[in-house]
Parts: structure tokens; sequence; C-alpha cells
């Protein structure tokens, strides 16, 4: 029997979202997600797209292990069982991979242990991650397990982006420098933003805008990254749901010697208290979109604040490309928002940066232009899909070809 399954695994701390993916034409067989896991109150959302039909369980699940099995359970009742010799692989998502991890990578001890090195500059993630890897490799320790990496993409920017003006030794020696994440979702937007002009990846350039909860920008020249505006962690760049992105570092200082606070308490309030929901209370664009339309004026300021970062990368990384292709929108905000990309292209008619308002209220799942035709650059919306670019490099990967057969 062929074997062109792939389990895709994002494991957080408390959580494990799965796809189990057909390769033969890249379809979704199950999807899925556990939460809460360690506590009373785990829940299970198993769906089988056969059926399309959600199952729910919820109860307590100990670990990740409990979790998997679970998760195993609920793929033999639909008949996609772990044990079956049609998986191919399992992908792993692993958010941080250094300066090492510039492909996807099988996984093996001396892989693990690089991944677990690096948990200094990813405190948060890969503890999570090598958790899932390690139950995944005790759940089927035959199978090829495959690590697909969130910087693996920006590993090709320039030491003059990605590097910081500190001092090299001390940069050296903590492993300090701009490492970028959402890459799988960069790499697959870059190129699904080329395919949509009808053009070759190597020959277009493109400022990705990767919008969700988190967010951050790329410049991708010819298809390699060459700036992204995160950095030594996802702190870094555009105003996020909960994160302030760029500031003085300098107000760091003063918080803790004016302000008396923590580095935990500065942490907390730098990555999970600040950015939209720091600004209005609010991190959901829907919710701040809705504010505006009644006169909140301190949603609007926050609106406005993330829109003037937007654009402001938006010109830096036209000035480090010199030609611009394509601007593309994605992720959450990106697919959902068009006051976002209308107000983040306004008043940039003379880069050639243009969206036709009809365009851009159409509404889909698809691929699409929202420029206006005489545009000179392509504003397009395309729909991100990691789990898809994850299953699709692990399984080329493990089948030597890059392609979907
Ligand atoms: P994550 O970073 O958690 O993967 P997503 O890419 O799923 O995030 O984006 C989630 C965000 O997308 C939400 O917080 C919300 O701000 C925004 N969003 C989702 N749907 C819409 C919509 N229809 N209109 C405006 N914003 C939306």
């Amino acid at each position: 029997m062929s074997s062109s399954r792939v389990l895709v695994l994002n494991s957080g701390s408390s959580s494990v979202k799965y796809q189990l993916l057909d390769m033969r034409d890249g379809s979704r067989l199950a999807v899925g997600l556990v939460e809460r896991i360690g506590e009373e109150t785990s829940r299970l959302k198993h769906t089988p797209l056969a059926t399309g039909e959600s199952r729910e369980w919820t109860g307590a699940m100990a670990d990740h292990e409990a979790a998997l099995k679970a998760v195993s359970e609920e793929l033999t009742r639909d008949g996609l069982g772990l044990d079956s010799p049609e998986l191919a692989a399992i992908g792993h998502r692993v958010v941080h991979g250094g300066k090492l991890f510039t492909e996807p990578t099988v996984i093996d001890d001396a892989v693990l242990a690089e991944i677990e090195r690096l948990i200094p500059v990813a405190p948060l993630h890969n503890p999570a991650n090598l958790t899932g890897i390690r139950t995944a490799q005790a759940l089927r320790p035959d199978l090829p397990q495959v690590a697909v990496f969130d910087t693996a993409f920006h590993t090709t920017m320039p030491e003059s982006a990605a590097r910081y003006a500190i001092d090299v030794k001390t940069a050296d020696e903590h492993r300090i420098r701009r490492y970028g994440f959402h890459g799988t979702s960069h790499a697959y937007v870059s190129r699904a933003t080329a395919e949509l002009l009808g053009k070759d990846p190597s020959d277009v350039n493109v400022i990705v805008l990767h919008l969700g909860n988190g967010a951050s920008a790329s410049a991708v020249e010819g298809g390699r990254c060459v700036d992204t505006s995160m950095g030594l962690t996802p702190l870094e760049g555009l105003v996020m749901g909960t994160r302030s992105g760029d500031m003085d570092p300098a107000v760091i200082f003063h918080l803790m010697r004016v302000g008396g606070m923590s580095t935990d308490e500065i942490d907390t309030l730098l990555n999970k208290k600040s950015g939209l929901i720091g600004l209005c209370g609010d991190n959901d664009m829907r919710e701040i979109r809705r504010r505006i339309d009644e006169g909140d004026e301190q949603a609007q300021l926050a609106f406005d604040i993330y829109i003037h970062r937007l654009k402001k990368y938006i010109g830096a990384y036209y000035a480090v490309l010199g030609r611009v292709d394509a601007v593309a929108f994605t992720a959450g905000v990106g697919e959902n928002a068009s006051p976002v990309r209308e107000a983040a292209v306004a008043g940039l008619e003379a880069l050639g940066l243009a969206v036709d308002s009809e365009l851009n209220a159409v509404r889909s799942d698809e691929p699409r232009l929202i420029s206006p035709e005489s545009a000179r650059v392509a504003v397009a919306v395309v729909p991100t899909d990691e789990e898809l670019e994850i299953a699709t490099q692990t399984y080329a990967l493990v089948n030597g070809s890059r392609n979907l057969t």
C-alpha cells in the first residue's frame, strides 16, 4: 500500500493542533485540537472531513501523551489510525530552529539536542514542541518525524538585516540576532502570490503581511527572504493583538528603574498586555471595527497606531527590495479585515500601490487581487495554509521530491 498521509502536529504548552492530510492531492482527512492539557477540563475537538461532523470530548488529560493517545483513538474510529501503513510521516511545527536549521529536517537525537539547546531563545515554544515530538516518537518509533521550523525561511536574510547593532561579541555569546518567525506562512504566501501573478517565484519580489493575532511582515526577493519584522523573539516589529512590537528598548530600563517592575512583569506586559489589547482593551479586529463604527475614540486610536506601523513596514520593505511586484495580505486580519488593507495602502499611490474598494470588499477563501488593473504593484489577499506547507515539506523530504504527486 502506498503511504501518502502526513500528520501535522503543532504542539503548544497546553494544546495540540493537528491535521491529517492526504498528500496525493493535499486534501484534509481530519482536523482537530486538544486544549487545556494538564487540567481537569481538557477538551478535544475532532473533525473527520469525510462526514464533517465534529466530535467533542471534555475531561482530564494529564499530559501530551494522554492527548496524543486520545487523538489517535479518534483517528482510529474514522479508519485513519496512526498505526496505518498509509501514514508516511509526522510533520512537527517547531518554532525556533536558530541559525542552523535552514530546511525541514528529519528528527534524530542530534536534532532533538539542538532544539533543546535553543530553549533559552524560545523558552515558551521549544519545550512544548519537544514534548510533542517525543510523544509522537513513542507512539510510532518506526515512522520518520520531520521538524519544520518557523525560522527556516528567514535564514537567507543577509547579516545586514539579521544582526542588531550591538556589541558583536556579546551578541554572538548569547546568540542574539534577528531570526524571524511565521516563516512557514511567509514561504507559502510568497510562493502562492507568485502563482497568482502567473510568475515563477524567482522572478517576483513580494512584501508579505501576515496579520493574525501575532503579526509579521517580510520582504521576499525572488523567493528568498531578505528581511522580516520579528527578531530574536516574536515581540519585535508590527503592532500585534497583545504584543507591542517595536519600541525604544530604554522603555524596559525605565519600567525597571522608575516603575519598579520585575523582568517577568515587563515580559508579560509587552507580550500579553500590549499591542491592540493594551491600547484599547480588545485584540480582535472585528470588535475594534465595531467600536470604531460606534464612534469609540480609543478603538480608533488603536487602529491608527496599528496602521501607522504597518505602513512604515511597507515603506521600509519597498526600500529594501527596490522593486516590488506585489504586497500580499494574509492570516486572520489580513484575509478578513478589508478596512485594514485599505488603510494600510492609502496614500501610497506614488509607490504604485492602491486598492480597488469593490474588489477589496469581496469575501472569499481564494487567493485574489484587490488592486486596480492599472496598478503598478499588485495588492493581493492570499489565505495562508501553514499545515499544508508543513505537510508538503515533510512529504517532500521523506519522499525525495518537492511536488505533490
Ligand atoms: P493566530 O495568530 O492566533 O493564528 P489568526 O491568523 O487566526 O491568528 O488571526 C486571528 C485574528 O484575526 C483575530 O484575533 C481577529 O483579530 C482577526 N479576524 C478573524 N476574523 C476576522 C474578521 N472576519 N474580520 C476582522 N478580523 C478578523
